[in-house]
């Protein structure tokens, strides 16, 4: 069965999409640590990161780069940590998470955006693209 995020990638279940190319996606994470959350995809469906073939896996970090990029400049943050969990979603993603503490990185604090602000934010992060 297709995963959730291969869903989005073919917009079956609605996201706020912030780039992508032929090869990856970055959309807003749904349940944010904080504002700017971003995951980004390999568009093939492999659940374990070190389970991609090396190209596939340099080419996610290297889309990651231009993607945590814009975020540092669309949020104010002091750095925009980079996170590999995967215990929710069997499909590789790398999330990138606007942080000013360590705290900032943990998945127990989150925030709650209005359609509205996800809208605000997607455009703002793509607008330094
Ligand atoms: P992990 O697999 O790394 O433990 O967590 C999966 C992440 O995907 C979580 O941060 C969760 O909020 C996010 N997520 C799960 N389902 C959806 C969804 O349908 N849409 C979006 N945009 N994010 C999701």
């Amino acid at each position: 069965m297709a995963s959730i995020f291969t869903k989005i990638i073919s917009g079956e279940i609605p996201s706020f999409k912030i780039y992508e190319d032929d090869k990856y996606l970055a959309f807003l994470d749904i349940n944010p640590n904080a504002i700017g959350h971003t995951l980004c995809i390999p568009k093939t469906e492999v659940d374990e990161i070190f389970d991609l073939d090396d190209e596939t896996l340099s080419g996610l970090i290297i889309f990651s780069k231009k993607v945590a990029c814009a975020i540092k400049k669309a949020v104010v943050c002091k750095r925009v940590g980079v996170g590999v969990i995967g215990l929710e979603v069997p499909h590789v993603h790398v999330h990138l998470i606007p942080i000013n503490k360590m705290d900032d990185m943990s998945f127990d604090s989150k925030v709650k955006l209005t359609e509205n602000e996800f809208i605000e934010i997607m455009k703002k992060i793509k607008s330094f693209i």
